[in-house]
Formats: C-alpha cells, structure tokens, sequence
C-alpha cells in the first residue's frame, strides 16, 4: 500500500497511461480523482477501479479551460480536504515538420499540452503550499530529449514541460512540494494508434519504426509508465527533485547501430 489514504488527481485518465495509471495508484491504496474532458470515459475508468475494489471518483475537466481546472481543484479539496498528488497527464499528439502544421493546429497542441499542466497546476499548488507537502507529476517524453521526424509542434510542448518541472520544483521546494517528470519512449496507447494510422499507410511500417529506435524488443506499455508514476507519487522518490524519469526501452541513451 504505497499510497495508503493519498488522495492523487490524474488528468487525462479516461484513456491510455492516465487509466492504467489510475487503477495503478488505486491498487496501492490511493482514492483517485480521475479527471478527463470525457466524463464518460473518467467514469468507465473509476467503474473500473471501483470492480478492482478500489476507490475513485470522476470529475470532468478541460485543462485548457481556467474555470474547468479551478472547479476541478474546488471539488476535490472539498470532498477530500487536500490533494496529496497531482499527475498532470493529459495530452494530445501532434505529426507534422513545423512548415506542414497548420496555426489552429499549433494553437490546439501547445495549449492542451502546456496550458493544460499550467492550469491544473495553478489550481492544486496553493492548497499544497498551504500543507506544506504534495508531489506533482508532469507528462513530458522522451522527445524532449531527442530529434524526431514531423513531431515539431509535439516536441515543442515535450520539451516545454521538462523545463517547466524544473522551475517549478526550485519554487516550490521550499513548500516540501516536489515536481518531476516521465519521459516515456512510445507507449500503446489509444494515442498512439491514432498517430500510427495517420501518418502511415501501414501502420505494422510505423510499428517497425517504433521499434528499431529502441534497445528492446517489447512495445512501451501503459503498465510501464504507471509503475514510473507510482514511484514518483510515493515516498521511495522522496530524494527525487526538478528529474526526468525516462522509461523509453533504451531510446534516449541506447542506439542500436
Ligand atoms: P490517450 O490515450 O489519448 O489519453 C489522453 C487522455 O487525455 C484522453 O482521455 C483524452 O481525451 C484526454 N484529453 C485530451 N485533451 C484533454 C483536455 N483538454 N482536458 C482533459 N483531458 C484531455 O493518450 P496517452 O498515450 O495515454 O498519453 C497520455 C500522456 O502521455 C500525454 O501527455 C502524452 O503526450 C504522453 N505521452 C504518451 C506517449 C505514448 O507513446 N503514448 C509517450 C510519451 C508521452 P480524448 O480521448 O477525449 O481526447
């Protein structure tokens, strides 16, 4: 029980990493909030937990929306009293080099992805100022890190959020707040499969891509990325501060020719 009573918000968990990731916490003894712009499916995600004989509610929220976050944070703080973790997860992808991508297109990336851990953010870190402790967790990738075809306006938000979570956790140290980052590798998800049928006629050409970037064999999955995120929502990363976590099967470090 590594998240014994914590009360942990996850953005985007309707879906994916977010969803695996908050049946992971629950598993460990975390009431979730699981928070989606589909309610619907943040309410199949707490159905789930719930049948695994966890604990979790659902909450609409638009990231990219103050008022939408600010309710979100208000709900939560006056159902539970305090929110001891915040995963801002949610994300959308983005294909194109930065000459094919379209301005509405741009807008839509940068403000889901960035926007949306500002505001979430923004609404949670005074309640865990005012208790002097939480653990915010901030979805980058592994792009952030590396050069990747036709991912311009992806990378750009990628990146973003690597340096936000440092500058965040320099202001909020001395809160006993940390901040830290995943940067995972390709991870299946719903997400992806749409990436590989967009950009690819077939999407087995995408797979073997994906693939030979990679030290490993295996395709990233969700479970892979939830476990990361346990670990930096419990205490065993209490001396983990401003840091990256990569989980890519050897993307960022390894090559393999
Ligand atoms: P996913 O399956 O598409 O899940 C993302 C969830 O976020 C979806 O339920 C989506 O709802 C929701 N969402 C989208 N816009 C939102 C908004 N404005 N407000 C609130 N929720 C919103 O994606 P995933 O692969 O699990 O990705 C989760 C995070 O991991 C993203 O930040 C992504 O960039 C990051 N990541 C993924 C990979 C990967 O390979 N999968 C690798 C590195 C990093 P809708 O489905 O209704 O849009």
């Amino acid at each position: 029980m590594r998240l014994k009573d914590k009360i942990a918000l996850i953005t985007g968990a309707g879906s994916g990493i977010g969803r695996c990731s908050a049946l992971r916490f629950a598993s460990e003894g975390a009431h979730v909030v699981v928070a989606d712009i589909n309610l619907e499916a943040a309410a199949e995600t707490a159905a789930l937990i719930a049948q695994a004989g966890g604990e979790a509610s659902a909450v609409a929220c638009d990231v990219t929306d103050p008022a939408s976050a600010e309710a979100m944070a208000r709900q939560t703080l006056e159902r539970h009293g305090r929110i001891d973790v915040l995963f801002n997860n949610a994300g959308i992808s983005g294909v194109g080099a930065l000459h094919e991508v379209e301005p509405d297109a741009w807008d839509r990336v940068i403000s889901v992805n960035i926007r949306g851990t500002y505001l979430p953010s923004r609404a949670v870190l005074p309640s865990m100022m005012e208790r002097r402790g939480g653990v915010v967790i901030n979805m980058s990738s592994c792009i952030a890190e590396i050069g990747l075809a036709r991912r311009a306006s992806y990378a750009a938000t990628k990146g973003a959020i690597l340096a936000l979570t440092k500058s965040m956790q320099v202001d909020y140290a001395p809160y006993g707040i940390r901040v830290n980052a995943l940067l995972p590798g390709t991870i299946l998800t719903p997400f992806v499969e749409k990436y590989l049928r967009e950009s690819y006629s077939d999407p087995e050409e995408g797979l073997a891509g994906i693939r030979s970037r990679q030290l490993s064999g295996d395709l990233g999955r969700p479970e892979d990325v939830a476990e990361g995120a346990l670990f930096l929502a419990s205490d065993e990363s209490k001396f983990m501060m401003g840091s990256p976590l990569y989980l890519d099967g050897g993307v960022v470090f390894g090559k393999n020719a």
